[in-house]
């Protein structure tokens, strides 16, 4: 292990890495984050309509997705735009997973709504704007499900798995670490996508790491050459949006694939994810190598 990480991660115990304890294996419904699959999450950033909801549920678990993401609360850069439906979005992501069997993840943006989602959701998404709201850490440090932790978009790796420490030491260890992009000078892009944060992060974190080229690309272009970026560097899965039709959607349609272009990029990914297992199989050997510095 690279020293300066060592002396930079090793204090928030309960996270990091350790021969006793060198990856946690989250299991969600009956498969598992952080073991030998690689789990798609995907669906649209708002949940928007029942009949937009259930079309890509069932396109996404046709195309190989696990997990349907979507938010009924939605932290909106405008105070003018569309903040999501609340408990009917809720309701709506219960009617789908019974249709599809999917997992839900869902966005949960105040420690007062902690206990309400958690009775929806498989999955409770911290987004990048709360990666710091330590009351709503601490809350769901009890609230019983696992936890997907974006990282901040200004936010170092040292302070995300601060957060994630945060939400182990009010007792729930379940957490799934995400990176989202970050800001940078660059504006091509949305954000910047620290590729390079993943293969760090499973160097020094016990916890599972996936990627969410959506918001981190902004345009949806970007996103299949992102995923395939990420399952190369040894994700474990990936958070992706998906809308039946996205110059109608109510948020994020610029980076949201259409469901043909999300078949065909899970239908892509398959060779990338072989390399991901030699990333895998050579990462002690790559990591001595480059570890001096
Ligand atoms: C989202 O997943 O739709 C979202 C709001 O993400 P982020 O918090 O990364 O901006
Ligand atoms: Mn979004």
């Amino acid at each position: 292990m690279n020293p300066k990480w060592n002396g930079q991660f090793s204090c928030f115990d309960l996270v990091a890495k350790t021969e006793a304890c060198p990856r946690s294996v989250i299991p969600v419904g009956d498969f598992e984050i952080g073991g030998n699959d690689f789990v798609v999450m995907a669906g649209p950033c708002a949940v928007e309509s029942e009949d937009q909801l259930m079309r890509t549920a069932e396109a996404v678990a046709d195309a190989g997705a696990r997990i349907l993401r979507g938010g009924a609360y939605k932290p909106r850069s405008s105070p003018y735009a569309f903040q999501g439906l609340g408990v009917v979005g809720l309701r709506l992501l219960r009617k789908a997973r019974e249709a599809t069997g999917l997992a839900i993840v869902t966005e949960v943006m105040s420690e007062e709504d902690v206990d309400l989602i958690a009775e929806y959701a498989d999955i409770m998404q911290v987004g990048t704007r709360s990666m710091e709201n330590y009351a709503l850490l601490e809350a769901l440090g009890k609230c019983g499900r696992p936890v997907l932790l974006k990282r901040g978009m200004t936010a170092t790796l040292e302070e995300l798995l601060r957060s994630a420490q945060v939400i182990a030491m009010a007792g729930n260890p379940q957490v799934i670490l995400c990176e989202r992009g970050i800001r940078t000078f660059e504006t091509a892009t949305r954000n910047t996508l620290d590729i390079a944060a993943v293969p760090v992060l499973k160097t020094v974190s016990h916890l599972p790491v996936i990627v969410d080229p959506s918001h981190a690309a902004g345009v949806r272009s970007l996103v299949p050459v992102l995923s395939r970026a990420a399952a190369v560097v040894g994700a474990d899965g990936l958070l992706v949006e998906v809308h039946p039709v996205p110059e109608k959607a109510m948020s994020d349609g610029n980076q949201s694939l259409t469901f043909g272009e999300f078949h065909r990029m899970m239908d892509d990914l398959q060779p990338y994810l072989e390399l991901q297992q030699e990333t895998r199989q050579f990462r002690p050997q790559l990591l001595a190598a480059g570890g001096a510095d």
